[in-house]
């Protein structure tokens, strides 16, 4: 191995998600780039692996990551880990793949757990179209913006959020989305994992006093539909059968569709299978 980048995905939770991909990269790379060395170590000694490491974290990745560039650059093998999770997602790292492909750095990924995606599957809501939000900012400005710019957001939105800070959260949902399904899902892949099926309203009464511990990720059901917009099962047909001619299959297209003009699937398929 020489001359590359390598993002890696650790578990979330629970050690048994490393892939035998994920042992092969740590074990042949030159050196490791860790959001926090310490959690890496932990990593590295149950998988029986010694390997240089480097920190790359928020306050140090202008610098350091020009560093690690340069001895990529030289040469080197480096992979690229976050303390759980896929780098670069809410994570470090955007920035380290972005320089190193501004570079022409060849980058490749060992894809491994991710805590939006695993959420998104388990929720039963709608996954055929979802935006990935992160965390809201506790800046109020920001917050607000952000809220703001998905109140009519049609697709099922997925958060990242800290346990004490989710009433207030809770409460600010409510207020600008105003009452949806929600699934709050917790500590995935480990001992208390739970998957909660509410909605906002009842989250807000329930959570008001306590919230629940652990790391949590929010799933919010999508907006009915876009603000004023109202879809007849002839214009979502339209919309199926257009992707149809594009080689999707008709059930693929009548679920798109469903989810693009909030009508549903069967009545979709019914009129595009006939
Ligand atoms: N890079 C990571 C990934 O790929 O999922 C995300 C890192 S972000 C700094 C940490 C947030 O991810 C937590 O605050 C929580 O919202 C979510 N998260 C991480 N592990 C989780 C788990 N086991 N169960 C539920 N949420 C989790």
């Amino acid at each position: 191995m020489a001359g590359r980048l390598i993002l890696v995905g650790t578990p979330i939770g629970n050690l048994s998600d490393i892939s035998a991909r994920v042992e092969q990269a740590l074990k042949e790379c030159d050196f490791i780039a860790a959001e926090d060395t310490r959690v890496t170590l932990r990593l590295l000694n149950h998988l029986g692996i010694k390997k240089p490491l480097v920190s790359y974290y928020e306050h140090n990745k202008r610098e350091r990551g020009a560093q690690i560039c340069k001895r990529i650059m030289a040469g080197e093998s480096c992979v690229l880990v976050s303390d759980a999770g896929m780098p670069a997602i809410s994570d470090p790292g955007e920035e380290l793949v972005a320089m190193c492909s501004e570079s022409g750095i060849e980058i490749s990924v060992v894809p491994g757990p991710n805590a939006a995606i695993a959420a998104l599957a388990i929720s039963g809501l709608p996954t055929g179209r979802f935006t990935f939000e992160g965390f809201l900012s506790m800046n109020r400005r920001s917050r607000r913006e952000h809220l703001e710019s998905i109140k009519n957001e049609p697709r099922t939105m997925v958060f990242y959020e800290a346990p004490h800070k989710l009433p207030a959260t809770l409460e600010d949902l409510l207020k600008t989305l105003g009452d949806r399904r929600l699934v709050i899902v917790r500590e995935l892949t480990k001992l208390h994992e739970e998957v909660i099926r509410t909605t906002l309203s009842e989250a807000v009464l329930r959570y008001r006093d306590e919230s629940p511990r652990g790391e949590i990720v929010l799933v919010i059901e999508g907006a009915a539909h876009p603000s004023g917009q109202e879809f007849t099962l002839e214009q979502a047909a339209e919309a199926a059968a257009a992707l149809m001619e594009q080689g999707v299959s008709a059930s693929e297209a009548a679920k798109r569709a469903a989810v693009e003009t909030g009508l549903r699937k069967s009545d979709i398929y019914r009129v595009v299978s006939r």
